[in-house]
């Protein structure tokens, strides 16, 4: 897994290159200090972890100097650790409880973001990964405002094998689509439903309506155990400020990072979990059904400073 993250991340190794080209300059004057910070806060790390990462650099170059490359890498390692939070909740909690009668009861898991982020194709990779664990597992097609939604989940359904429950209608109810799924993975004995749902950027307020609502019809028929937030590594603060909007509406529970195969900007990793106060739990890695991981916190800091 970390050689793939390695391969597929397009900053790979960059920042701790970009870092280690400056400390190689001998005595630091202030505009190489100001050189650092600048590659820190390109790195999409935010300026809260940015000043931690200076602080923690400065130190070591008071005590040791800055001779010594691989020291400056260990303590650039250990911040990112530091950062990432390696004591962080990464599990998928998705095993199925059992109803009052005593009948399994499929775990739910709502899948949030904007449009173009990568959540059908997230939700569809993530069916491949529960059903390799042995899962039977339901789609629900909720994003009910756009067609090819529910054709490109379909298509996806069709791929992985697992069943999708869709509405013929265009503008159909999402909450009543969302309510057929978890009916139909209650009837079929399944062990996960994983519901699709529209990204178009509403007001606030209309947000919360729509996906409170989803919420209350899918707990008639049971939990919702993970909200899992989808965030485009490669928009940045941009992206950040709009996956605010949706962790301040609903109870978001994990992340899902996807193109980090496209962005030289890993740092998002850190700066998005301390925005949102949420674990990233999967990134996305390419196109592919296959191009999906568990994140591994410290596969992704070698990675970004190898
Ligand atoms: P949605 O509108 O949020 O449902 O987004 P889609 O699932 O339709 O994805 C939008 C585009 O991003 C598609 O072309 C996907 O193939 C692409 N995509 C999704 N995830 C990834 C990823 O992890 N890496 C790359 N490179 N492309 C991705």
């Amino acid at each position: 897994r970390m050689t793939r993250l390695r391969a597929r991340l397009a900053s790979s190794g960059a920042l701790g290159k970009a870092l280690l080209s400056v400390f190689a300059r001998g005595d630091l004057k202030a505009s190489d200090w100001e050189d650092i910070e600048d590659t820190l806060l390109s790195a999409d790390l935010g300026l809260e972890a940015t000043d931690q990462i200076m602080e923690a650099l400065r130190t070591e170059v008071k005590v040791s100097g800055n001779n010594d490359s691989e020291r400056i890498r260990e303590v650039l390692r250990q911040e990112l650790l530091k950062l990432v939070d390696l004591n962080a909740d990464r599990e998928l909690h998705l095993e199925p409880g059992e109803a009052e009668d005593g009948q399994k009861q499929a775990a739910a898991a709502l899948v949030v973001g904007v449009n173009g982020v990568g959540k059908t194709t997230s939700v569809g990779k993530l069916a491949r990964i529960l059903v390799a664990e042995g899962n039977q597992v339901v789609l629900g097609a909720a994003d009910t405002f756009r067609a090819a939604a529910a054709d490109q989940l379909q298509t996806w359904g069709e791929r992985v094998g697992v069943e999708v429950v869709r509405s013929d209608k265009e503008g159909a109810d999402p909450a009543s689509v969302a309510f057929d799924a978890v009916k139909h993975g209650l009837e079929t004995q399944a062990d996960v439903v994983l519901v699709d749902t529209a990204g178009r950027l509403h007001t606030k307020g209309a947000l919360m309506d729509e996906l409170g609502k989803i919420r209350r019809v899918m707990e008639r028929g049971t939990q919702i155990k993970e909200t899992l937030l989808v965030l485009d590594a490669t928009t940045g603060q941009n992206g950040m400020a709009q996956a605010k909007v949706f962790a301040e509406v609903t109870n978001v529970t994990g992340i899902i990072l996807t193109k980090l195969d496209g962005s030289a900007k890993g740092g998002i990793v850190v700066s998005v979990q301390k925005a949102l106060g949420v674990p990233v739990k999967l990134v996305g890695l390419g196109e592919g059904a296959d191009d999906m991981a568990p994140f591994d916190p410290e596969s992704f800091v070698d990675s970004i400073i190898a």
